[in-house]
C-alpha cells in the first residue's frame, strides 16, 4: 500500500497486531514499512496460513476495508489519522504455479530434515539451491544467497572428478563416507521393486533396524540395470533415498499391493517414516554402516575358517 505520508512513524520498521479469532490469526499479522528502503511511503501487509487462502479468493475491495479496519484499530486509538492508500497490490502467490507460495515453511510432521531432502543433488548431475534447500537459513534472502555458494562449489567438485563410471560417480555423489552405504547395498538382504534392505546379520530380532535404499524417479525394476551400466548419462540415475527400518516392517511393506507408489506411500503414511539423503543420515545413521559392515565381514570369517576345519 503506498500512503500520502508515513502516518506509523518514520522510525518504525515492523509491527504487528494479533487477531482475536485463531483461524484470521495469519491476516494482517505483520507490517512492514518500507518507507527507509523504497524512497516513499509503503506499508506491507503479511498474511499467513489458513488466512493467505481465504486472502487469494477474496475480492481486493473487501481486503482493503479489512486491512484499513486493522490499522485503524491500532493507530486510531492513539490519535493519529489513517489516510487512505493512493495505490494498493494485492499478491497472488499461492495461485501462481511459478510460485505455489511466498516461501518454505515446516508443515504440522515435516521437520528441517525436508530441507536437507530437497538439497540432494541426482546422479551428480542436477543440483538444487534456494532458500527452501537450506535448513540452517530458509525463508531468508542470505539462506537462499548462501546456497547457490554450496551448490555452486558442488557443481565445482563434481566437474573436476573422473566421470568414467557411474559407479564411480554414485559414490563420490554421496561422499566417502557413505561409500560403505554403496558397498552394503551391493548385496542387499531383502529387494523388491526399487526398494532394498540391509540389516545387521549377527542380529535376527525382526525388530532389529537396519537400512532402506530407494530410487525415487526410476521405473520399476530399471534400477539396478542403472546402477550397473557403465552408460555415462548420469541423468538416467534415479535419486537414492534412505531410511532406518526394522526387519518386520520390510518384509510388510514387500507384500503391499499395488507397486512401489502404494509401498512408498505405505512407508510414509502407515509406519511414519521419513527419507533422506546420503549426506543426512548422520552419525547414527554412519555407525549403523559400521556395524553391519563389521557383522557382515566378521560373518565372512567365521564361514572362511569353519571350511577350513
Ligand atoms: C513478503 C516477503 C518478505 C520477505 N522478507 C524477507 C526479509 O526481510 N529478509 C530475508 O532475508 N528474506 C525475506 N524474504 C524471503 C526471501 O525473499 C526469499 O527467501 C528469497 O527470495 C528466496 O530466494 P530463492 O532464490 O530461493 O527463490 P525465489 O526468489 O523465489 O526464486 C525462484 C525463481 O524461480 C522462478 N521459477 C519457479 N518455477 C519456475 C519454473 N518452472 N521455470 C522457471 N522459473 C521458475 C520463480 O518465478 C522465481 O523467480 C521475504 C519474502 C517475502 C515473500
Amino acid at each position: 500500500m503506498v500512503f500520502p505520508h508515513v502516518f506509523w512513524g518514520e522510525e518504525l520498521d515492523t509491527f504487528g497486531c494479533l487477531n482475536e479469532r485463531s483461524h484470521q490469526r495469519g491476516e494482517f499479522f505483520l507490517f512492514y514499512g518500507y518507507h527507509t528502503v523504497s524512497g516513499g511511503p509503503v506499508l506491507i501487509a503479511l498474511v499467513a496460513g489458513e488466512a493467505a487462502e481465504t486472502f487469494e479468493c477474496t475480492e481486493p475491495s473487501i481486503l482493503l476495508h479489512r486491512v484499513l479496519s486493522v490499522l485503524r484499530g491500532i493507530y486510531t486509538p492513539k490519535g493519529i489519522d489513517v489516510p487512505n492508500p493512493i495505490q494498493t497490490i494485492c499478491t497472488r502467490w499461492g495461485g501462481d504455479p511459478l510460485s505455489y507460495g511466498s516461501y518454505s515453511h515446516v508443515r504440522v510432521q515435516s521437520s528441517g530434515s525436508d530441507y536437507d531432502l530437497l538439497a540432494e543433488s541426482v546422479g551428480n548431475r542436477l543440483f538444487f539451491a534456494g532458500e527452501a534447500t537450506t535448513r540452517q537459513h530458509p525463508a531468508t534472502m542470505h539462506g537462499a544467497f548462501l546456497s547457490g555458494l554450496r551448490e555452486a562449489s558442488c557443481i565445482y567438485r563434481a566437474t573436476r572428478r573422473n566421470q568414467n563410471y557411474l559407479r564411480k560417480v554414485i559414490q563420490k555423489n554421496v561422499g566417502s563416507s557413505n561409500d560403505m552405504l554403496e558397498d552394503l547395498f551391493e548385496k542387499p538382504d531383502l529387494e523388491f521393486g526399487n526398494f532394498s534392505c540391509v540389516f545387521d546379520p549377527s542380529i535376527e530380532d525382526p525388530k532389529s533396524i537396519g537400512f532402506m535404499r530407494v530410487g525415487v524417479g526410476s521405473s520399476e525394476n530399471s534400477y539396478k540395470q542403472e546402477l550397473t551400466s557403465s552408460s555415462q548419462n548420469a541423468l538416467t540415475i534415479p535419486l537414492q533415498l534412505y531410511t532406518f527400518i526394522s526387519r518386520e516392517q520390510a518384509c510388510g511393506l514387500e507384500l503391499v499391493t499395488g507397486g512401489d507408489e502404494s509401498r512408498l506411500s505405505y512407508l510414509v503414511k502407515v509406519f511414519g517414516l521419513k527419507l533422506m539423503g546420503p549426506s543426512a543420515i548422520g552419525t547414527v545413521g554412519n555407525s549403523l554402516a559400521v556395524s553391519i559392515s563389521n557383522a557382515r565381514r566378521g560373518r565372512g570369517r567365521n564361514r572362511m575358517s569353519a571350511g577350513r576345519q
